[in-house]
Order: C-alpha cells, then structure tokens, then sequence
C-alpha cells in the first residue's frame, strides 16, 4: 500500500473511491500480449504516462473509472487497450459469429477522434493478428461514412465500436445494435461532450447499455457538471486525476 502511494505520490497521480487497483510503471508488467508490446515499442512508446500507470490497472480490473489528464498525456491508449483485451477474451472464449457483438463501445465528440482512436485500434489488431491471434473486427460508427458500408462490416460481427454520438443514436434508434454483449463504455472528452450539448445524447445512449457494464469516463476537465453527471452514471468509479505537474 505504502509502495503504491509513492509510486501515485512521484507521478502526481491523485486517486479517489475504494479498493484502488495498484498503480503498474511498465507495460510488460500489465499482461499484454507481446504483439501488444511490440506496437507500443513501434510507436516510440516505451513507458506508461502516469494516467497509464494507474488508469490501465484500473480499466482492466473491470472497475468504473473517471479518467482526469490533460490534453495529449496518453489517455486513448488508457481506454482503447482495455477494449482490445476485453474483445480478445471474448473472442477466445467463443469466436464471432456473423451478426454479434459489440462487447464495447468508445464514444467520441469528433468524428477526427473517433477515427484517430479507430485507426490505433486497427494497428493493434494487425499486431495480434501477424502474431497469430485472433482477427479483431473493430467498427467505426460515425456521420460521413455509408450506412452501408457500416451495416455491412456489423453483419460480419464486430467486437467493438468507435463511434460518434450523432450517428450511434441514429443506429440505436434504428435497433441496429445488438448491446446484450456490450458491456464496456467509455466515452472520451466527456467536458467537450457535454460543453457541444451532447448531455442529453448521451444520456439517452446509455439507457440503450445493459446496466451490468463498466463505464469509463475521460476528461481533461472536471467541471462541476461532469462530476454530477458522472456521479449518476457510473458505479462506485475510481477517481484518477493526473495534475499538470505530472507532465
Ligand atoms: P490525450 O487523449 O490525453 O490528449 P493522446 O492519447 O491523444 O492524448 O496521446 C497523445 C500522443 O502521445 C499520441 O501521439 C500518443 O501516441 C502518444 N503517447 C501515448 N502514450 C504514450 C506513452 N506512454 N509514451 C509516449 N507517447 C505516448
Ligand atoms: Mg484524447
């Protein structure tokens, strides 16, 4: 305990609710798969950001999560690895058939986020896949791309969605969405969400998710209106907050 609050201490990491997970400062102390590894190393990324020190442990333990960091300190990568390891063990312990899926869902306010967070999953799937892992089949869900060339990618069954919320209501709306399986939600920039009037959107799109899921909440900013929304959303979440100091 003592190990860990030093460690939250060094990085700056400030952390709230119960039974926190340990903060891990390597990756190869996360249990990702080498493909996994030999993307991060790709990518020049060698060690966790602090809100990927103490946010994975904690999005991979399942728990619900308010993820606080400021802009361009690593949060995608916190939020979308969880997602592709969830997809993994879903896939191994039955693999996709046609129509199925999505076991979960990142929520973006932009259609540039929501393909840049689409793309590096799709690097990570080539990844696994070269490596001899399953093939992940990640779906973009977003405004300016086909409906058809959407639907057509969910009926080959997909294990997760990067979405915009415009365009996922529409598809939720539409019954296009098959959620009973879908039980990780994160949505990403939640200040700008709710700052672009996407509150009541968003609302609505949770009512869609089976309650018996883990939600992920990032930001970052914690205005008083997100904590409240948060708060009411998510279930005994984990607070991690990462100040600027910790850059
Ligand atoms: P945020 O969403 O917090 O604004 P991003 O997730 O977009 O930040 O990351 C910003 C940049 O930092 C990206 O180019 C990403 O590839 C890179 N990055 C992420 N994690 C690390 C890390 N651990 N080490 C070095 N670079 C990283
Ligand atoms: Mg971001």
């Amino acid at each position: 305990e003592k190990e860990h609050d030093a460690i939250r201490a060094k990085f700056h990491i400030l952390v709230e609710g119960t039974d926190i997970p340990p903060p891990i400062k390597h990756f190869k102390d996360m249990k990702f798969p080498q493909p996994i590894l030999d993307y991060l190393k790709t990518k020049g990324i060698h060690k966790p950001t602090p809100i990927q020190i103490q946010g994975l442990p904690v999005a991979l333990s399942g728990r619900d999560m308010i993820g606080i960091a400021f802009t361009g300190s690593g949060k995608t990568l916190a939020f979308s690895l969880p997602l592709v390891m969830l997809s993994l063990e879903e896939e191994k312990k039955m693999p996709l058939v046609r129509g199925e899926g999505p076991f979960g869902m990142i929520i973006c306010p932009s259609r540039e986020l929501a393909r840049q967070t689409y793309e590096g999953i799709c690097v990570m799937a080539e990844f696994l896949e070269k490596d001899g892992y399953p093939k992940l089949r990640p779906l973009l869900c977003m405004g300016g791309i086909s409906m058809q060339e959407q639907a057509h990618v969910m009926a080959g069954g997909i294990h997760l969605v990067v979405a915009t919320p415009g365009r996922l209501q529409d598809f939720l709306e539409k019954k296009k969405f098959n959620l009973d399986l879908c039980k990780y939600l994160c949505m990403d920039e939640a200040d700008r969400m709710i700052d672009m009037g996407f509150e009541d959107d968003v609302r609505n799109i949770m009512s869609y998710f089976i309650s018996q899921r883990q939600t992920l909440l990032f930001s970052a900013t914690m205005p008083k209106k997100i904590q409240d929304f948060a708060m009411s959303a998510l279930v005994q979440p984990v607070v991690v907050n990462v100040g600027r100091a910790g850059a």
